[in-house]
Parts: structure tokens; sequence; C-alpha cells
């Protein structure tokens, strides 16, 4: 795990002022990864400082990023992250240090980049486009709390089956419908049937939902029948986005039975448009969440002492709405939820190295997601079929309007975000997308 160095030190500053804005995502001591398309049509790899995104190509050309080795360099030209990313930690240390020594306002790079044009672009001028090309995509349910929840409302004296506190649940997800932040979810056709036994009729969901999750990205890939033993898993986690993992909940009911989630949740997965590198994280680690007295030690192969101090992340985690009628309005989101990523009951180490002990590849760019991170209070419940009960105990919004479910119009917003004692905030940048009707 990451070491604790200058690059996290909270008296560095940065010579772009909204890097020093109270409550910004990107102070210096973040320096996401992201890859943007400007209006003009370019698309390139940036990295987000304050309300800015500093185009690395003009940074290189202007040769602000000091003697990164060429093979560094040269996959900052791609349009995706995965060919950096696959280079593994150390290249994102080097980029996070060359970066960093760039915007701080104490360096000579730093007293010559404000002078070079072109090498900044306001972020809310640009489009940010998912920042790997997702090869294969994995959905975990590492959330002992979402998962007894769920179990609950379909097996009340059963909630939890007996195999979950020994194995990381998940299932393979769908790479291809994971869509970036801002693009609107159509509300799905589907089959629904009212009852257990049918008969099913094809209709758009009336149960669409959202899952607050955190997704990590894989950099250095594993060789297909080399497992990752659970010391070497975080070098092949380039870094974590949010996720959110739309379904429909009436389809899943009817379909998931005997081999789990399929078209309840391929039509759309949204993503935050900024890899937050491990190295920017470092700060913020936690250890695992502690097993109790009757709950099994994990077996060996997921077991690992730095993983059990140090394998967890406290990042604070919300979800936000915004109906259409709020739009109309004027009036702001209201938040849905709040909860923590320090309380899922599986590490995303664990999860990693469950996913290659038969063999199987990771490859850079592939997403596991942790699956909807809840908490055990109400308040932290991370989608709509827990804060509702399966819909029987609706919210209310301020506006008198309530949801059951999610409503077209309506948009989610992922957000999350880590702070520590003298350490500065960062965060992840929202994760937003809009219902459109069927
Ligand atoms: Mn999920």
């Amino acid at each position: 795990m990451t070491m604790l160095d200058a690059s996290h030190d909270p008296m560095v500053t940065s010579w772009v002022p909204s890097a020093q804005a109270a409550g910004t995502d990107f102070p210096i001591q973040n320096l996401p990864l992201g890859v943007f398309e400007t209006a003009d049509g370019r698309v390139g790899i940036g990295v987000a400082i304050g309300d800015q995104v500093v185009d690395l190509r003009v940074a290189r050309e202007a040769a602000l990023l000091g003697s990164l080795p060429a093979a560094i360099a040269g996959a900052l030209e791609a349009t995706t992250l995965n060919a950096v990313i696959a280079l593994g930690r150390p290249a994102l240390s080097a980029v996070r240090q060359a970066v960093q020594g760039m915007l701080r306002a104490d360096t000579e790079a730093g007293r010559a980049a404000p002078r070079v044009p072109g090498l900044l672009h306001p972020m809310a001028s640009l489009r940010l486009r998912l920042p790997v090309e997702v090869g294969d995509y994995t959905d975990f349910y590492a959330s002992v709390d979402h998962a007894t929840n769920v179990g609950s409302m379909f097996r009340p004296d059963n909630p939890l089956l007996p195999n979950y506190r020994h194995v990381p649940i998940g299932y393979h997800g769908r790479a291809s419908s994971i869509v970036p932040t801002g693009t609107p979810v159509h509300r799905p056709m589907g089959q629904v049937s009212a009852k257990p036994e049918g008969p099913p009729t094809f209709a758009p969901t009336a149960r669409l939902d959202y899952e607050l999750e955190v997704g990590a990205v894989i950099g250095a890939g594993n060789l297909l029948g080399t497992p990752i033993p659970l010391a070497e898993a975080e070098a092949h986690l380039a870094g974590l986005v949010l996720v959110n993992d739309w379904s429909a909940r009436d389809v899943q009911a009817w379909e998931y039975q005997p081999l789990g989630p399929f078209l309840a949740k391929n039509f759309a997965t949204t993503i935050s448009p900024w890899l937050v590198t491990l190295d920017a994280l470092a700060p913020y680690r936690v250890p695992a969440r502690a097993r109790t007295a009757d709950e099994p030690a994990p077996l060996p192969y997921l077991t690992d002492g730095r993983d059990q101090t140090q394998g967890g992340f406290a990042i604070t985690l919300e979800v936000w709405i915004r109906t259409a009628r709020m739009r109309e309005a004027g009036t702001p989101a209201e938040r849905l939820s709040r909860g923590s990523f320090a309380q899922m009951y599986w590490t995303l180490g664990q999860m990693l190295t469950h996913h290659a002990s038969g063999g199987c590849n990771l490859r850079p760019g592939d997403l596991i997601a942790s699956g909807t991170v809840s908490g055990p209070e109400q308040s932290s419940r991370g989608c709509l079929l827990e804060l509702t009960w399966r819909g029987a105990e609706p919210v209310t919004f301020s506006n008198g309007e309530t949801r059951a479910f999610l409503a077209d119009g309506d948009e989610v917003i992922l957000r999350g975000w880590c702070e520590a004692p003298g350490r500065v905030r960062i965060g992840f940048g929202d994760c937003r997308g809009t219902v459109v009707g069927a």
C-alpha cells in the first residue's frame, strides 16, 4: 500500500486559485486522471485541478512534465487511460509527481506554467468521457447491511445466506452499457410479472432504481492461470470511481433465479469521470471491517495482515435527487442518503484476489464494482429498494413529492469524498444521470 509522501502535504498550494476553494473535490493533493473532449472535438487525457482541467498534451509540449520516461509520456497521448494504467502503480505515481510539480505555486515549472496558452480548460466547457475503455465489468455484493436488508425482504426468517460470510458474492456484468456521467438513462422495457409464478408482460419497468457503489479500475493485469495473492492485490488497482448500477427491480425479481441478474442491470451503468488514484487515497485508508465473534475468519487466501489493518477506504458517499419539478421550480437537489465505504464486509483487495483466485485474468481498464454501499442506519441505505423497503415506505421531498422508485425526469447524483484530520479533503466529482421515459 502507498506510503504518505510530500504529495499529500496539506500545506502545498497551487497557482490555480480554485484548487484552494472551500469544498472543492480537486485540490492539488488529489490530481485524478480523466479523458476530456473540447468543444471543437479534440480528445485528450487531463487532470482535474479545482474547476479546471490540465491538458497533459499541452503540458508535455511545453516541457512542463519534467523527465517522465518516454513510455509513460507516450501513454498519455492516448484517448483513454488504459495504456498508462497498464504500466502499473509506479507510472501513475510518476505522473502524479510531475503534474503536482507543474501545478505547485512554488516550483520553477509552476512559475512557468500559467503563461502557457491552452494548458487549462475550464471543466464546465468540456465533455467528460469514460476515463477507461472497460473490457470486463464485475459487480460484487460486499455490503453485509445491503445483503441483509435485501435478503430480509425476500426471506424474512433467513436474510443472509450461509455462504455470504465466506465468499465474496458477485456476478459478471455488461461493459458495453457503461456510460459517462451526464448520459441520459432510458427507462428499460422488460419482462415483469405481478406473481412469482407468472405470467409476465413486456412493459416499461415500474421499479427503476439506482445503486450507490464504488468501482475499482484494474491497472496492471495478471496472466491467465496466475492468481493474485492478497498481499499484491493493490499493485493491480489503478484507482477508484463512483458507480451507479441502475436496476429494474421488477425485471430483476422475475428473471434472477436461478442464474442471477441479467437484463435488469445491463441497460445502463454510470461512472464518474475522474480516476482517483490509490496514491491520492493513501491518507484515508482505514482497517477492514472487523469480524464479530460469531463471524467466521476469512479463508487463508483472503487473509492478509496489511489488508486487515489498512484495506478499507474512508469514503463518505451520498445520493442526491433532483426531480423534474425541482428543476422547473429552480430548487436544489435533495439528499436521499449518506453512508461510508469503510463499512464494507469485504475489502477491494479481497474482491480482486477472489476474482483471480481460480486463474481468471484481469486486464487494464476492467471495472470491479463493490455492490450497493449501505450501512446499518436507515439514512445510509444505498438504493431505493432498501430506503423505501421495496416501495412500501415512499420517501417524501420538501415540495411534497414522494418516490417509491424513480420517475421520468429524476436526476440521480452520487457524490463521494474523503476527509481525515490534518489532511485536505478530496472528492470524486459527480456521477449523475437523468431518467428518460421508455
Ligand atoms: Mn449492483
